[in-house]
């Protein structure tokens, strides 16, 4: 059996196939172009799925706050091109398939569904994925299942609040994750402090020279990985969630996050279950999305 998913993105359109164990059979990528319209980016997705043999049901994963009951993309910040076009209905019919057959979910949600199926969460019921990039995003899947609330929102990690008075954040409110723990907001601390010293901002460099030695930068990605863990907390608290999935550009720099997320998960939980809390770097890279994508195809 062959499962197709597409994993939409701001600057790229990622999509692939793979059997019903998750095996990579074959992907593809693209430029979105955004810029050409919706029409041409309904196009594109569609002829993707079609060129990777998509015959009866497609999975889309898609950035943004998702309305799973009219099948659209309700607000997406780097993708407002496509919001509140009836993306699920419009690929249907360029495929030919019944509505229901395209299924539509926040592309965060189908990463973490892609990771716990054959990635760093393969054989774990319950995980978060928190991705390291531009934001903080993240996905639960709770008893096997994705969990993303009524409105999908669900695993917003990104914004759950570890200090009232911190940097403002773009959702308005103040103190995120996000703002602490992002790729972004890496670079900014990172310059902040002069970091790497040859090269300000570079966070490949800057992971690099943490790993290799106890000085200023290994520093500062304890502090970024504490501030994490302050908010990983939260989650131990209330769902007594053990195994954390970190993904993303900066998921990268996760064996040098993770004393610094130890240290936070300390301060806001408690309890021996600490001990047994995993934290795990992401395994799928890019394709993570789209395979989550075709695995809710097999749902
Ligand atoms: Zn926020």
């Amino acid at each position: 059996m062959k499962l197709v998913g597409i994993d939409l993105g701001g600057t790229g359109i990622k999509a692939g196939a793979c059997d019903e164990t998750g095996r990579i059979l074959d992907s593809k990528s693209i430029p979105t172009g955004l810029g050409d319209g919706p029409e041409a980016v309904l196009d594109r997705m569609a002829q993707l799925a079609r060129d990777l043999g998509a015959d009866k049901r497609v999975g889309v994963g898609s950035p943004g706050l998702i309305d799973h009951a009219n099948g659209r993309v309700l607000e997406s910040p780097n993708l407002l091109t496509m919001q509140g076009v009836p993306m699920r209905r419009e690929i249907a019919r360029r495929l030919g398939f019944a509505e229901r057959d395209v299924i539509l979910e926040n592309d965060a949600n189908c990463a973490a569904f892609g990771e716990q199926w054959c990635g760093a969460g393969k054989g774990e019921s319950d995980m978060l994925l928190v991705t390291l990039g531009t934001g903080v995003g993240g996905g639960l899947v709770l008893a096997g299942k994705l969990y993303g609330g009524p409105g999908g929102m669900a695993g917003e990690i990104g914004h759950v609040c570890i200090d009232p008075d911190g940097p403002p954040c773009g959702c308005g409110r103040r103190g995120c994750v996000e703002q602490f723990a992002s790729a972004t907001a890496a670079i900014r601390r990172a310059k902040d402090k002069g970091l790497p010293r040859a090269k300000p901002g570079d966070l490949v460099q800057l992971s690099r020279l943490a790993r290799e030695a106890d000085g200023p930068e290994r520093a500062l990605l304890h502090d970024i990985g504490r501030d994490l863990g302050r908010g990983l907390g939260m989650v131990v608290c209330l769902l007594d969630l053990r195994t954390y999935v970190i993904g993303g550009g900066f998921g990268a720099a996760t064996d040098v996050l993770e004393a610094g997320i130890r240290v936070g998960l300390r301060d806001r939980s408690y309890g021996d279950r600490l001990q047994s809390v995993r934290i795990l770097p992401a395994q799928l890279g890019s394709d993570a999305g789209w395979i989550g994508a075709a695995r809710l195809a097999l749902s």
